[in-house]
C-alpha cells in the first residue's frame, strides 16, 4: 500500500472556498484519504510526528456535520492518535481543533514531550526559555523523533487501511 497522491486528493474535494489554505493545498504530506477526510503529516521542525485530520469539504464547525460524519471524523482522529502513540511514544498527545486562522474543519494530533519547545504549554504558546545545554539535548531528542517518521508513515497507512476492510 502506498501513500495516496496529491492528484487524487484534489479529485476527492467537493465543496471548496477560494482563498482557503486547506481547500487550495493538502495541508501536509498526504498519507490517507477517503471521500470525506484526509490524514496528513505536518512538516514542523519542532514537532516531528505532528499530524492532522482534515475534512475534505470546506466546513466550518463540527456541528455543520451530520452525526455519522462527526463519528467518522472522530474515529479517524482516534485512529491517528493510536498510530502516533504507538510509534512516537510521546509523554502526552494533544488533540486540538482551532481553525481561527483557517476556518476549515481540521484536527491537530500532536505528540508532546516534557522536553519539547513549549511543554507544558500549547504548541502555539510562547517558547520556553532554555539553556544552551538544554537546547543541545532537545536537538538530539528531536533528531531521534525525526528518525521515527518512516515508521509513523507506515503505521498510519496500515491502521487506516485496516479500518477500511
Ligand atoms: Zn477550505
Amino acid at each position: 500500500m502506498t501513500a495516496a497522491s496529491n492528484a487524487s486528493w484534489y479529485e476527492a474535494m467537493s465543496t471548496t472556498d477560494a482563498g482557503c489554505e486547506l481547500c487550495a493545498s493538502p495541508g501536509g504530506e498526504l498519507l490517507f484519504q477517503d471521500g470525506q477526510l484526509r490524514v496528513v503529516l505536518v512538516d514542523d521542525a519542532d514537532y516531528p510526528g505532528f499530524c492532522r485530520v482534515i475534512w475534505q469539504a470546506h466546513v466550518r464547525e463540527m456541528t455543520d456535520l451530520s452525526r455519522p460524519q462527526r463519528a467518522h471524523l472522530m474515529d479517524a482522529v482516534c485512529t491517528l492518535e493510536s498510530a502516533v502513540r504507538r510509534v512516537m511514544s510521546p509523554d502526552k498527545i494533544n488533540l486540538a481543533s482551532l481553525g481561527n486562522m483557517t476556518p476549515h474543519l481540521h484536527w491537530h494530533v500532536i505528540p508532546r514531550y516534557a522536553d519539547d519547545a513549549h511543554f507544558p504549554g500549547a504548541v502555539w504558546a510562547a517558547r520556553r526559555q532554555k539553556t544552551q545545554q538544554e537546547a543541545d539535548a532537545d536537538a538530539q531528542s528531536r533528531a531521534r523523533r525525526q528518525a521515527l517518521l518512516p515508521a509513523l508513515r507506515a503505521e498510519i497507512i496500515r491502521q487506516f487501511s485496516s479500518t477500511q476492510e
